[in-house]
């Protein structure tokens, strides 16, 4: 394929300005945001080229998020590239395809033949949730590593079965919990650890959107086929995940919560349109938070310890997120990022070492699939 074989800022540059003029011919292709595109326009330069020892990826299904975000981190990354896409649309994964310079492009009925195809050794899916658990394992079964959005599957059986199907399969399973990769999120766990702010006490996390029933990627999370659990597993997760990993992965003694679906509210027959949740830790800690699909946005965190507080807003959202560190001896502290790249090329990168050097992922299936005792 002769997109293959262009330099690699041909293809970067092909891949956006083919892609601003395509876009109206290939009406499902998702859009690059502007601000990726010129980060990968501006940062080629000190991106090695050759393919050396980086793990070679299919990315399967290509939707907003995998397109918009996940696919220009990857061509930042140092230690994966993508050689494969998987789609319902061949028109779309044509016009991907020849963008972003990879050459060899499959459907969901002929997913499986790459078991025979040695130039895959990594699979990130990026389908609706309901979809994950199927495709997660018919890869695993095919020989490869995957990294699979989050959340993970909607029920623990399809978890353990995925984390089973791994397991035989002696490849890695990776759950794409990006903020363990967010430098800011990383910074701010780190002056946790420190004792920056004493002795933790108290968290809360909020994480809530206004779900569209008319925008199709809202459309099938508002389904309990699709989507699955609703406003909690698609959205309120991030809270949740945040707050373990500021509490370096923690387990909780109790877990509690109640649904607060607005009444009547047609959106959510199928699926929970919010919930409050509540947790307790050893020595005293708690936590709680809401997750809404009802709600303007909202994405914060707070951290209160026993000398001062980090107030997260936003705390994990792309790019810009932001905290206050409070304290009553000291002026405040803002901590700040701009960088929206950085955690999705972390993350890739991460896995990519993992699944080659065979060693434990940061974020592995099983932190998906937590069984309190
Ligand atoms: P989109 O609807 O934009 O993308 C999903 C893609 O899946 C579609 O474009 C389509 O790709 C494919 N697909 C296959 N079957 C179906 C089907 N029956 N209905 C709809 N789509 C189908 O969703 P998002 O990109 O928002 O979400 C995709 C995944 O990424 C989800 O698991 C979500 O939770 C996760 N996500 C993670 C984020 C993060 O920060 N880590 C942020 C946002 C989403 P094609 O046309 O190529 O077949």
């Amino acid at each position: 394929m002769t997109s293959a074989r262009l330099s690699r800022r041909g293809v970067l540059a092909a891949a956006v300005t083919a892609g601003l003029a395509a876009r109206e011919a290939v009406a499902a292709t998702p859009a690059i945001p502007p601000r990726a595109q010129s980060q990968i326009l501006s940062g080629v330069d000190d991106i090695p080229d050759p393919m050396g020892d980086r793990m070679r990826w299919a990315v399967v299904g290509l939707g907003n998020f995998a397109v918009g975000h996940m696919m220009p981190a990857f061509l930042e990354s140092r230690r994966a590239r993508i050689t494969a896409l998987v789609s319902g649309s061949p028109a779309k994964a044509a016009d991907l395809a020849a963008r972003f310079g990879v050459a060899r492009c499959y459907t969901y009925e002929t997913f499986d033949q790459i078991a025979h195809d040695p130039q895959i050794d990594c699979v990130y899916i990026a389908l609706p949730v309901g979809l994950h658990a199927a495709f997660a394992i018919r890869a695993l079964q095919a020989g490869k590593h995957v990294l699979c959005e989050k959340p993970m599957a909607s029920t623990s059986a399809e978890c353990r079965a995925m984390i089973a199907a791994a397991h035989t399969a002696r490849r890695q399973l990776g759950v794409a919990y990006r903020v363990h990769f967010d430098p800011f999120n990383r910074q701010v766990a780190q002056m946790i650890r420190s004792g920056e702010i004493g002795a933790v006490r108290y968290l809360s996390a909020d994480n809530c959107f206004d779900a569209n029933p008319a925008f199709p990627p809202h459309a099938w999370r508002l389904t309990k086929a699709l989507g699955g659990g609703g406003s909690m597993f698609d959205y309120g997760i991030y809270g949740l995940n945040g707050t373990l990993m500021m509490l370096d992965d923690a387990a909780p003694t109790d877990v509690s919560a109640i649904y607060t679906t607005p009444a009547g509210d047609p959106r959510f027959a199928q699926v929970e349109g919010g919930v409050l949740w509540r947790m307790r830790f050893a020595g005293g800690v708690h936590a709680q938070g809401c997750s809404s699909y009802a709600m303007s946005h909202i994405n914060r965190q707070l951290v209160t310890g026993t000398r001062g507080s980090l107030a997260m807003d936003p705390a994990n959202v792309y790019d810009r997120n932001v905290a206050h560190r409070r304290r009553v001896d000291q002026p405040d502290v803002v901590i700040d990022t701009t960088a929206s790249l950085p955690q999705f090329s972390a993350q890739i990168d991460a896995f990519s070492q993992a699944a080659r050097d065979n060693v434990p992922h940061r974020t592995p299936g099983s932190m998906a699939c937590a069984i309190l005792p």
